[in-house]
């Protein structure tokens, strides 16, 4: 299944046209992203048994941000070690934590609105996982069954405000959490845990990795985070990206106003940001 948001409606796209989720259900289900993700089990039931007629083509349709409001935005630093490498650091005995501000989610066509002054700015390709179901202390083992589904997602940074202030104002500026196009349930991919993930910037490939080269992997990753909080339904977990970020490079590389940055997941789809001039 696959789950996109249409002006803020909860839209299940299947085979090039979309289905407004509320209609399907008949009502029953509320119209958002966070109502669809509350009732999970629901919307896998509907996307399993439902009459798909009267779908409108998706190529007309301008997608947001296929979870709206997301509960916490949590992200995983340095879980490559190409890029812990690239970065000069040490590898970590646990994985970097932190959160980016919920006001930082965009969408797969939004633009990237650069901070004024000397920023850094510097794209980060990820795969997000979204929470379907809620859980605390998840084994590893069983972490994937909490899972609704995967999206991609950049972590857009500001380096300079990173590393003097820490990674979660550097990293939660608005517009900085692309992600999309779709919210894609794990059953769509051949394996879940076997992406390639890309990057380029203004057509020049930046990066090229795949999620076998994470160094904690998706479901240890949920067994850490629910060590200490309960996972909600609409959460989502940026993991990591793999080398060939801007600030790795020799020399160093920024986004500026103008640049286009394409992000892309295997079978999860393609973001394609624009980036613009703060306008104050
Ligand atoms: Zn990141």
């Amino acid at each position: 299944m696959q789950l996109v948001n249409i002006e803020g409606r909860a839209t299940l796209a299947a085979e090039g046209f979309a289905y407004d989720l509320a209609t399907l259900s008949g009502g029953t289900l509320g119209p958002t992203s966070s109502d669809a993700l509350a009732a999970w089990d629901e919307v896998v039931e509907l996307a399993r048994v439902g009459t798909f007629d009267d779908g409108v083509p998706l190529t007309d349709l301008s997608l947001g941000p296929p979870i709206d409001r997301p509960g916490t935005i949590y992200a995983v630093g340095l879980n490559y070690a190409s890029h812990v490498a690239g970065a000069g650091l040490a590898p970590r005995r646990a994985p970097s934590v932190f959160v980016k501000f919920a006001g930082s989610l965009s969408g797969p066509c939004s633009d990237i609105v650069v901070p004024a002054g000397e920023a850094m700015v510097d794209w980060e390709a990820e795969v997000g996982v979204v929470v379907g179901r809620a859980g605390r202390h998840i084994a590893a083992a069983d972490a994937l069954d909490h899972v609704a589904g995967y999206l991609a997602a950049n972590d857009v940074s500001e380096r300079h405000l990173q590393v003097e202030s820490g990674p979660s104002l550097g990293k939660s500026f608005d517009t900085f959490c692309p992600t999309g196009p779709a919210l894609v349930t794990l059953d769509e991919l051949e394996d879940p845990l076997d992406v390639e993930i890309r990057c380029w910037v203004n057509d020049e490939l930046m990066q090229d990795g795949h999620t076998r080269d994470m160094i904690t992997d998706v479901p240890h990753i949920l067994e850490l985070l629910s060590s200490v909080t309960t996972l909600q339904p609409g959460d989502i977990v940026l993991t990591g990206t793999p080398a060939g970020t801007g600030y790795e490079r020799e020399p160093k590389r920024f986004l500026a106003p103008g640049d286009v940055v394409v992000t892309e997941v295997t079978g999860l789809g393609r973001l394609v940001n624009r980036c613009v001039a703060d306008p104050g």
